[in-house]
C-alpha cells in the first residue's frame, strides 16, 4: 500500500523509547538539552548513543512556525499546570511531551494510565490562539473531560452526535469565535458533513488523538473509524498532531505514525508498569480456580477489581460474592446502563472499599487512586490488554497487587470472542459483491441495507466498509449512504488485499495470545518480559514480581554458597528455606 510517509523502523522507536524512560531521564537535563530530537526515518539502531542524544538541528513543522502557541514554553505550561489545574510538579515525561508540543513537532505519547496524559493537550491548548481538536473513542469519556474541565474553567465545548440541536449550535457557534479552546469530539462526528466545514473553518493548530492504538489494525482494539483520521487531518489543514495512547508495542507505534502521516515525532514512552505494582501469575486449572480466587477476594486488601473475559463470568463472580458477603459490585455488558452507572458511582466513592467484578467494558476513564489489586479471572485478549487493565491498581504509588489467574483453557474463550467480532473471507466477498450489485443499479446503500443484502452481521458489515472507505473503494454521503467510487475490478483486487489484511490479523490476535502464555510461564522478571515486549531492550529485572520474589538478588547469589548437601533450589520452595536462615542468625546467646 502507499504510504504518506516513511514508517519509522522499530528500531527508531526503540532508541527514542529508552530515551523515555524515568531512569535515563533523570542522569540528563533532557527538555533544556534538545531532548526533543528528530526520529530519522530509517536510521540504524543507535544503542550507544542512547545515554547521549547527538545534537540535530531541530526543523520546526509549519504549525510551530506559524506561532500557534505564540513562542510560549515550558515553563510557561508548567506555571499554568500549576495554576489552573492544581499541578505542582510535572511528572517528567509529561514535561517531555507538553514541550514537544509546544515545540511544534508531532508527537507520540505512550503513557500508561495515571502519568496524566490529558494534561499533556490541554495545557498547551490554553497556550495557543486556536482551537485544539481531542478526538476520543467514547462519549462517556468525553463527558466527563468535559465536566471536570470546565470546572476548571478551561474553554471546552463537546461535539458529537448525542447533543440536541440548540446545545449543537451553540458548540459549533463559540468554535467559530475561534481563540484557545479545547473540542472534544468522535472521529465519526469530525468526518460528518454536518459539522466538518465548521471544523475546518476554525483551522486547529492541533489534532489530539486520544487512545491512538485504536488506529492500528496489528493494535488490540482497533477501531476501523480511527483509520481515516490521517485523511481527516489533511482535510483540516495538516495540524500538528499529539497521538496518546497507553500501550503500543513498537510495531502499533509505526503504524499510529504511518496512519496519522506524522513527520519525525517525538516519542516520548514510559515503562509499561510502576514501580509500585507487583506482577504475579498463578497457573490454575478450572478446578482449582475458583478456590483460589475465592482465597484471595477474601485475603487481599480492597478496593479491587476482578476482570473477567465474559459477561457471564463477570455476573457469576460479582454474585459469589455477594454470597460470601464480600463488598462488591458487577459491571458488564449485560447490566443496564443505569445499573452499569450505579455501580461505577459506588466503586468510586471513596469512602466504599469494594471488589468490583467486570469485564474490559469497566475502566476506561476510571481514575481512581486507590485501587489495591487487579485480579484476572480469565485471561484478557493480549498483554496490551493486561498491562492496561492492570495498570489501574495503584495509582497512588503505594504497594499494589496485579494477579492473573492462568489457566490456557481460558485462551479457548479469548479465541472465540475474537472470531465474533470479525469478518471471514466469505463475507468480505459477499459484502463486496454486494456493494457491486447497488452500485450496478446505481444506487448508494446504507450499511444495514447492505448487511442484509451480503447476508452478514451489520457490525461486520459497518467494519468492512470502514475498512474499505480507508483505502478509498467507499466514500459516504451526508446521509451516510455509501458510494462505491472505484470500478469492479479494482473492487475485486482490494476486497482481496482486504481479506489477505483479516487473516494476517488473525495470525496477529493469536500470536498475542501464545505471547500471554509465554507471560504467565515465564521462569525470568516478569517486569522484564512486559518491558521487553514493549520494545526495550535491556530492561532490569524489578526485584518485586513473584518471580524476582522467589530468587536471591543477582548479587547477593554469586556471593552466597549453597549449602553442603544442598543443591540449586527449585523457584517453587527457595523463598521458604532462605527465611528459616536469616531467622535462626536472628538470636544471639548471651556474651556471659
Ligand atoms: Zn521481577
Amino acid at each position: 500500500m502507499n504510504r504518506p510517509v516513511a514508517p519509522l523502523s522499530a528500531g527508531d522507536a526503540l532508541t527514542d523509547t529508552s530515551l523515555g524512560f524515568p531512569s535515563t531521564f533523570s542522569s540528563k537535563p533532557a527538555i533544556e538539552s534538545g531532548y526533543a530530537r528528530h526520529v530519522p526515518q530509517r536510521r540504524k539502531r543507535d544503542t550507544q548513543g542512547e545515554g547521549r542524544p547527538r545534537r540535530r538541528r531541530r526543523k520546526r513543522s509549519a504549525s510551530a512556525a506559524s506561532g500557534s502557541t505564540g513562542g510560549k514554553d515550558l515553563a510557561a505550561a508548567r506555571k499554568l499546570a500549576r495554576k489552573r489545574f492544581g499541578i505542582q510538579r510535572l511528572h517528567p515525561l509529561q514535561a517531555q511531551a507538553m514541550e514537544a508540543v509546544i515545540a511544534g513537532r508531532d508527537t507520540l505519547a505512550v503513557l500508561p494510565t495515571g502519568y496524566g496524559k490529558s494534561l499533556i493537550y490541554q495545557v498547551p491548548a490554553l497556550l495557543a490562539d486556536r482551537p485544539t481538536i481531542v478526538v476520543s473513542p467514547l462519549i462517556a469519556l468525553m463527558v466527563d473531560q468535559e465536566a471536570s474541565l470546565r470546572r476548571r474553567g478551561a474553554p471546552v465545548v463537546r461535539i458529537d452526535s448525542t447533543l440536541r440541536v440548540a446545545e449543537r449550535r451553540a458548540a459549533l457557534a463559540r468554535l467559530a469565535e475561534g481563540g484557545p479552546l479545547i473540542v472534544l469530539t468522535t472521529p465519526e462526528t469530525l468526518e460528518s458533513e454536518a459539522t466538518r466545514e465548521a471544523f475546518v473553518r476554525a483551522q486547529p493548530w492541533l489534532l489530539c488523538v486520544d487512545e491512538a492504538h485504536c488506529i492500528s489494525e496489528w493494535g488490540h482494539d482497533f477501531r476501523p473509524a480511527y483509520l481515516r483520521l490521517g485523511v481527516e487531518r489533511g482535510e483540516l489543514g495538516g495540524p500538528q498532531v499529539l497521538a496518546l495512547t497507553a500501550t503500543a508495542t513498537p510495531r502499533v507505534r509505526d503504524d499510529i505514525a504511518e496512519r496519522l502521516g506524522l513527520v519525525k515525532p517525538a516519542v516520548i514512552a514510559a515503562p509499561p508498569d510502576r514501580a509500585n505494582l507487583r506482577l504475579e501469575v498463578e497457573l490454575v486449572s478450572a478446578a482449582t480456580k475458583d478456590e483460589r480466587a475465592g482465597r484471595l477476594i477474601r485475603r487481599l486488601p480492597r478496593p479491587g477489581i476482578v476482570y473477567c473475559a465474559t459477561t457471564v463470568a463477570a455476573e457469576a463472580f460479582g454474585i459469589a460474592m455477594e454470597r460470601g458477603r464480600i463488598p462488591s459490585a458487577r459491571y458488564h455488558g449485560r447490566r443496564t446502563k443505569a445499573e452499569r452507572e450505579e455501580a461505577q458511582k459506588r466503586f468510586m466513592r471513596p469512602s466504599k472499599k469494594l471488589v468490583m467484578s467486570a469485564t474490559s467494558a469497566f475502566g476506561m476513564g476510571i481514575d481512581k487512586p486507590n485501587i489495591r489489586f487487579v485480579l484476572h479471572y480469565q485471561s484478557p485478549g493480549s498483554l496490551e490488554q493486561y498491562v492496561q487493565e492492570a495498570g489501574r491498581a495503584g495509582r497512588d504509588g503505594k504497594p499494589s497487587r496485579c494477579i492473573l489467574l492462568f489457566d490456557p483453557a481460558d485462551l479457548d474463550i479469548q479465541r472465540h470472542l475474537q472470531q465474533r467480532g470479525r469478518a471471514s473471507a466469505a463475507q468480505i466477498r459477499r459484502i463486496a459483491s454486494a456493494l457491486a450489485a447497488w452500485a450496478g443499479e446505481d444506487r448508494p446503500v446504507l450499511a444495514a441495507d447492505l448487511a442484509l443484502s451480503a447476508n452478514a452481521p451489520v457490525t461486520i458489515t459497518r467494519a468492512t466498509c470502514a475498512q474499505l472507505e480507508g483505502v478509498g473503494v467507499l466514500t459516504r454521503d451526508s446521509k451516510k449512504r455509501l458510494h462505491l467510487v472505484v470500478t469492479k475490478r479494482e473492487l475485486t483486487i482490494r476486497t482481496r488485499d482486504l481479506a489477505r489484511r483479516v487473516a494476517t490479523q488473525q495470525r496477529e490476535d493469536e500470536e498475542r495470545l501464545l505471547t500471554l502464555d509465554e507471560y504467565a510461564r515465564t521462569p525470568g522478571c516478569r517486569s522484564a518480559f512486559l518491558r521487553r515486549y514493549f520494545g526495550e531492550e535491556k530492561p532490569p529485572d524489578c526485584g518485586r514480581c513473584d518471580r524476582c520474589k522467589l530468587r536471591p538478588p543477582r548479587a547477593k547469589r554469586n556471593r552466597k554458597r549453597p549449602r553442603r548437601g544442598e543443591g540449586r533450589p527449585s523457584p517453587e520452595k527457595s523463598d521458604k528455606p532462605r527465611r528459616k536462615r536469616r531467622r535462626r542468625r536472628k538470636p544471639k546467646p548471651p556474651a556471659s
